[in-house]
């Protein structure tokens, strides 16, 4: 799996994630800390103005209107004075409070300074004060203090209005101070409202913004890390079906997911390649095992169809003939064909390995069928540097992988076959060489026949059949008449040409079952399982008219023709072992010799009619012989004289 380069790094967008909620909790404390400090700073300069503006006035107004009361009060007292003296005091009190109202007002106005609203309601006041100042001047002239009537309509009717019109125009300014410092109070008071619901809203913005970046480190980063962490626990326990998310992601995320992935293929692979050794050593102990070729190709059609579920797979040996290679073994059912010609498979031509289905050019070998199958790999077997078959191996796609994975996979079984092939190779060797020893220790070099010890073998077993199903088996010995001389005369070489062509005709007179067998020297013998000894002295009477009948070319000539004698013994009649029946049967032999060679002795004591030359010649097939047998009943020899009864 390739590892692609994310385009969106989630180190950035963590990265970025943090630092703007780290510059906007920034931006926000500054935020609320100029803001906490401008309010702060008009709260205090509110109350300020207020201790510094608004109280003195509403002090000094206070202060004021009590002065005015005073004078008011020491203004009637001297009205009403009647006695000279008290009179006097009093106008000179009036004239001190007067003096002191008038500095206050002075001062006052001073202190007043650009404060419009309160000027003019000063302005009021002084006016006001003005003529009440009058008002108390005529309330205090000696006419009128003379005139009770008239004393008493001014102090009690003409001055009151004015002097509460002074009072008024104070309590006024008063109010005025009040009011002002009341609104002050309310500003600063609704402000540290709106600043509380700044505060307030301010830490609900930066709860929020933590809050999302928890979220998104929660659902970004830590749970990702723990799915994927966990992902790579259970892979770790071997649990390699395991899912793991996020593969498709783009960022590291995605990287890591698709690196977990990239592990447990190998792992899966790891864990595929170690059970295909497992399986190919298992293979190989049990290839080692098998005792024959056939068995041989059993366990490989059983182990490779196991080992390869997904392929059809055939194994061809080349027959002995070496022009053609013949399935031996198939699995899965394969749609190759039985047997073909080396020409017809490019890795047989081309001496290697041959994988079609993977290059821009290649062709398809001839064995193989047109548009069967598109992935398939023939690999030659080898065996002690010689070509001993192929191995062929075809990938059959599930249909639910891709292309590319069905390359991939076809690939990877092209390279268990190429595995497995060196197995095969070795078995193959080990079980040709094993069948050779073992045809070596039972044949007979000169005439391919089997020897004495196969004989040996065979016949225990067939007798113990014999007896089993109660069956007769007959033997037959045979020997070459004046065989020495034969050697003497044309040579030893001469003479083993001889044997050959004995051998082949007993391989053609009798069948692998019938076993001929060559004893030693220029005896021989066959083995007749089911056969009664009058069919086996009709088939040895066949064989002893085809040795007559032989002409055998050697050198530039023909070397003259032989005879053999024959003894027919049969179980149970004659023994119950092989040495018994042997003897027998060698008795009969030496009886044939002892009548004059050429000829078949019995050794119930019958004897076998010789077929004429003619005729042997003529008749060649078991048929022909039967048919004259039957013709020419057998009739019993004359044990004295030998002579034939015909
Ligand atoms: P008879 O008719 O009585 O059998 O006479 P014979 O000369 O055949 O006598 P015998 O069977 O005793 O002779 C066996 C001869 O077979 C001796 C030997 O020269 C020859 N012989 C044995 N083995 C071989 C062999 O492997 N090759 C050749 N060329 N000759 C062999
Ligand atoms: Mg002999
Ligand atoms: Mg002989």
């Amino acid at each position: 799996m390739a590892l692609n380069l994310p385009q969106i790094s989630l180190s950035v967008s963590i990265r970025n994630s943090l630092l703007t909620s780290v510059f906007l909790l920034l931006a926000i404390l500054a935020g609320v800390s100029v803001l906490a400090t401008m309010r702060l700073s008009a709260l205090q300069d509110a109350v300020e103005s207020i201790n510094r503006d608004r109280l003195p006035e509403i002090r000094a107004l206070a202060d004021l209107n009590v002065d005015v009361a005073h004078t008011h009060l020491v203004a009637i007292r001297a009205a009403l004075s009647t006695a000279a003296e008290p009179r006097a005091a009093a106008e000179q009190e009036l004239r001190r409070r007067t003096t002191e109202v008038d500095a206050k007002i002075a001062r006052f106005k001073e202190s007043i300074g650009d404060d419009a609203p309160m000027r003019m309601a000063f302005d009021q006041f002084v006016n006001k004060w003005d003529m009440y100042q009058k008002q108390q001047a005529v309330m205090l002239e000696p006419e009128v203090g003379a005139n009770r009537d008239r004393l008493e309509r001014v102090v009690n009717i003409e001055t009151p209005p004015l002097f509460q019109a002074v009072v008024d125009a104070v309590e006024h300014g008063i109010r005025l101070a009040d009011h002002r410092a009341d609104s002050a109070i309310n500003s600063a008071t609704l402000d540290a409202q709106i600043f509380r619901w700044v505060l307030w809203s301010v830490n609900g913005v930066s709860i929020m913004i933590g809050l999302a970046t928890l979220l998104f480190v929660i659902h970004d980063v830590s749970m990702p890390i723990f799915r994927i962490t966990r992902s790579m626990e259970a892979i770790a326990k071997g649990e390699l079906q395991t899912e793991i998310p996020y593969a498709d992601h783009t960022n590291e995320l995605g990287l890591m997911a698709r690196a977990l992935a990239v592990f447990r293929a190998s792992l899966v692979e790891n864990e595929r390649l170690n059970a295909a050794t497992r399986t190919l050593s298992e293979l190989s102990e049990w290839l080692q095992s098998a005792k024959s070729e056939p068995e041989l190709y059993q366990m490989i059609s059983t182990v490779l169809g196991g080992l390869m579920p997904e392929c059809t797979g055939a194994l061809y040996i080349y027959a002995d003939s070496r022009d053609v290679l013949e399935i031996a073994a198939e699995w899965n059912g394969s749609s190759t064909t039985r047997a073909l010609h080396p020409d017809d498979c490019w890795s047989l031509r081309r001496g290697h390995v041959y994988i079609h289905g993977t290059s821009e050019v290649e062709f398809r070998c001839d064995h193989v069928h047109d548009g069967v199958n598109e992935n398939y790999c023939c690999i030659p077997i080898l065996a002690h540097g010689e070509t001993v078959g192929l191995l062929h191996v075809e990938y059959n796609s599930t249909g639910q992988e891709t292309e590319a994975e069905a390359k991939a996979r076809f690939a990877d079984r092209a390279r268990l076959g190429l595995a497995c092939a060196e197995h095969l190779s070795i078995a193959i060797a080990n079980v040709k060489l094993r069948e050779g020893l073992r045809d070596q220790s039972l044949r007979d070099a000169l005439t391919g026949l089997n020897n004495r010890r196969y004989l040996i073998e065979t016949a225990r077993r067939e007798l113990l059949r014999a007896a089993r199903s109660r069956t007769p088996v007959s033997v037959v010995t045979l020997d070459i008449d004046h065989f020495k001389s034969f050697n003497d005369n044309h040579g030893h070489e001469a003479g083993d040409t001889v044997l050959r062509h004995i051998g082949e005709i007993l391989k053609a007179t009798f069948a692998d079952g019938e076993m001929p067998c060559r004893l030693g020297g220029e005896e021989f013998v066959v083995l007749l399982p089911n056969c009664t000894i009058e069919e086996a002295a009709l088939r040895a009477e066949e064989l002893r008219a085809r040795v007559e009948a032989l002409n055998i070319s050697y050198g530039d000539g023909m070397l003259p023709r032989v005879t053999i004698s024959v003894g027919v013994a049969a179980y149970p009649e004659a023994g119950i072992d092989l040495p018994e029946i042997l003897r027998v049967a060698d008795g009969a032999l030496y009886r044939a010799k002892q009548r004059g060679r050429n000829r078949v002795e019995l050794a119930s004591g019958g004897m076998v009619p010789p077929i004429d030359e003619m005729t042997s010649r003529a008749v060649a097939t078991l048929d022909a012989i039967v048919a004259r047998a039957e013709t020419r009943p057998i009739a019993p020899a004359d044990p004295e004289s030998g002579a034939r009864v015909a």
